[in-house]
């Protein structure tokens, strides 16, 4: 039981590390022929969401080693992709901020922009899915965190989308509002997994109190 559950979050990791490479490596390729810092710069943060899945797949491992005992590097591996949630979701709030104080400068899209964040919306949708049901069913709270941060990623660059499509459409640039909107849900999102994984480690901590007397 305890053997097939590191299994399936393992199996799932390993989706997440394909995933995350190869988009990262579309991004890459794109952002280096057209020479966009912001493509790079979003290549690399999908770079750090195939590591995060690694650190998932690390921390239900070595639970494992230690033969049911708790779920603390699960823990561990849960708070640091929650952590690097809420730094997507401060990173996403500031640009947005800049973009709202800085109205001036328009946001500009072009085809292959819009390609990329296509892509990026549904491969991230789709392995958010999939991370959320495993996670769901093995009771896994560090694929549960790996699910919101993808889900939140999908989001990101679904509003993006959406403010390209109003901007070519009426030539209105709402970028900064909807990048705004974004950020403080995935804040709020982050926050809340964080809570859940305090939560988690207590429980864990006196279970392991009640072994051992
Ligand atoms: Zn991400």
């Amino acid at each position: 039981m305890q053997e097939n559950r590191e299994i399936r979050v393992i199996r799932a990791g390993k989706a997440g590390v394909a995933v995350n490479v190869l988009l990262a490596a579309f991004k890459a390729v794109v952002g280096l022929m057209s020479g966009s810092i912001a493509i790079l710069m979003d290549a690399v943060h999908t770079l750090s969401d195939a590591l995060s899945a690694v650190i998932t797949m690390a921390g239900v491992w070595l639970d494992g080693k230690k033969k049911g005992r708790g779920h603390v590097f699960e823990n561990i591996s849960a708070a640091i992709v929650a952590v690097m949630l809420l730094s997507v979701g401060i990173a996403a709030g500031v640009s947005a901020w800049e973009k709202i104080v800085a109205p001036a400068e328009l946001s500009s899209y072009s085809a292959i922009d819009i390609v990329i964040i296509s892509v990026a919306i549904v491969a991230k949708l789709l392995l958010g899915r999939h991370y959320a049901r495993v996670g769901r069913e093995v009771g896994s709270i560090a694929l549960s965190a790996a699910a919101v941060e993808s889900l939140a990623d999908s989001a990101i660059s679904a509003a993006t989308l959406v403010s390209a499509g109003i901007m070519l459409r009426y030539g209105i640039d709402l970028d900064g509002y909807f990048g705004m909107a974004i950020a403080a849900v995935v804040v709020a999102a982050a926050v809340k997994s964080l809570w859940e994984i305090l939560g988690a480690s207590s429980k864990d901590d006196a279970g392991g109190v009640t072994r051992h007397s």
